[in-house]
């Protein structure tokens, strides 16, 4: 299948007709979908939480590109797992980071933007370098699940993302927490360790905390500020 460069209206076409067609498929062929498509225009994005959809890739398409968004706020865990990712696995991990380091945001904007005005910090350290970084893709996948909150229940397996005008593959959207817990025990794929360590979500160190019993994964996050996405996904 060509990889050729593909127009905005080409790939929103794709997208729509990939969302139909692949709703059933498993996460593997979706992949293998989108690696034939897109080529080297493809990337998987991980906030190293967990690296089950970079091992799905990894196994359709080896060395694929796996994009890491590295705030200058993360816990030493994620960027351990980072790591970890890089040395053992076939991909080519790719660190991404904001313009400004978090010295010269606090210089700028006064310390803690993030506990002042975290959709601005978001914006600045995670929204802007991702739009950045996608400009040399086409299509990028996410770990993105529909059981992991009511904002994320109708996230398609492929869809568009009109505001990057980009291709958006969710390769697990259908599945649950025990469908990615069994793919890890069963792969012996690299997880946070903070996972073991109540928590359930894995963001910034200043934005999260653990879960509490009977919470959905993502209630650490931003929790008590009225805030539940970053802006990546919305
Ligand atoms: S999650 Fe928190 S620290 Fe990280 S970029 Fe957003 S507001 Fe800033």
């Amino acid at each position: 299948m060509s990889t050729a460069p593909h127009t905005a209206d080409q790939l929103r076409d794709l997208a729509a007709q990939a969302g139909r067609d692949l709703e059933e498929a498993s996460a593997q062929d979706i992949l293998r979908w989108a690696a034939d498509t897109f080529g080297p225009r493809f990337c998987v994005t991980s906030s190293m939480e967990d690296a089950v959809v970079s091992h799905l890739a990894s196994q359709v398409a080896p060395g694929v590109d796996v994009v890491f968004l590295d705030t200058g706020y993360h816990f030493p865990e994620t960027i351990g797992t980072r790591d970890a990712v890089a040395a053992v696995m076939d991909v080519s991990v790719i660190t991404l980071t904001p313009r400004q380091s978090v010295a010269e945001q606090d210089t700028q904007y006064g310390p803690k933007l993030h506990d002042r005005d975290p959709d601005l910090c978001c914006s600045l350290r995670k929204v802007k370098p991702l739009e950045e970084g996608l400009t040399a893709y086409d299509a990028w996948a996410t770990g993105l699940r529909r059981d992991e909150s009511p904002t994320r229940a109708g996230t398609p397996v492929v869809g568009w993302d009109a505001k990057r005008q980009k291709v958006k593959i969710a390769p697990i959207a259908r599945w649950t927490q025990e469908d990615v817990d069994s793919y890890v025990a069963k792969h012996g794929v690299l997880t946070n360790p903070l996972l073991m360590d109540g928590y359930a979500s894995v963001g910034c160190a200043p934005c999260t905390r653990r879960v509490l019993q009977g919470e959905d994964s993502r209630a650490g996050r931003w929790a008590g500020r009225g805030k539940t996405e970053c802006g990546l996904h919305g």
